[in-house]
């Protein structure tokens, strides 16, 4: 068994673990392979290991990756920060964007989204760390952007997104990913069928299953650590 696709295995028990322990269905949590700045040789590897989903942060590098691969019908999420000037190539190549926090980038990538794929599937990032993240909106606003975001036509918000700050004490993780739950809650009771919370990633998975999470977002305990360049 090659590195990856044993490093695959270990989080995928990882997943399943922390579902038995905290009494959700391990059905219920997908597993977002995180592969920026890897090659897509090693994309290739953990799609041969079986996993379908991949998460990009940079837009040219992503498209370079689902070009190489095209043949074998990855899913690719964008989930880094989004620039006006980079939506139209995120329309036109991913499944899923999670790092909507502006209506304006949710409206062009509704409008530059080619008729014939189906709707492009979005989150929401919701910031619960305050200064220390400088992406996502606030608690407080998240909702009046999500009402606007769902009545767009041509993507489906499908939930929320958060990169808590790292912590290492699981009670301070799980404190994080329970007020982007409750938000989630809130926003269904007030008539949004929202099915997505993307939360967990290789540090904190097990306290965002905890707490819910129906997506975590891997990468280092997959791929190996990044080089912090
Ligand atoms: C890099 C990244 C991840 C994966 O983080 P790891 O700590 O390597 O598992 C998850 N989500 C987002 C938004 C990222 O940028």
């Amino acid at each position: 068994m090659t590195t990856i696709s044993a490093n695959l295995q270990a989080v995928i028990a990882r997943i399943e673990a922390a579902a038995r322990q905290f009494g959700r269905n391990p059905d219920d949590i997908s597993l977002l392979a995180v592969s920026k700045t890897w090659p897509a040789a090693d994309v290739h590897e953990a799609a041969l290991a079986g996993q379908k989903s991949f998460g990009e942060n940079y837009v040219q590098e992503g498209i370079d990756k689902a070009t190489t691969l095209a043949a074998l019908n990855l899913d690719w999420h964008f989930i880094g920060p989004l620039q006006s000037n980079k939506t139209r190539a995120v329309a036109e190549t991913f499944a899923w964007v999670h790092s909507i926090d502006r209506l304006k980038i949710a409206e062009r990538l509704s409008e530059q989204r080619p008729q014939n794929l189906p709707a492009l599937q979005v989150c929401i990032q919701v910031n619960v760390s305050g200064e220390a993240s400088k992406s996502g909106v606030s608690v407080d606003e998240a909702s009046a952007l999500a009402h606007l975001v769902a009545d767009l036509p041509h993507i489906r918000l499908r939930g929320l997104m958060a990169i808590p700050e790292p912590v290492d004490d699981f009670a301070r993780q799980r404190d994080a990913f329970r007020r982007v739950r409750e938000v989630f809650e809130q926003l269904n009771r007030e008539g949004l069928s929202l099915d997505t919370l993307s939360m967990g990633m290789s540090h904190d998975l097990e306290a965002a299953i905890a707490e819910g999470a129906t997506m975590v977002r891997v990468g280092t305990a997959i791929f190996g650590e990044r080089n912090k360049a």
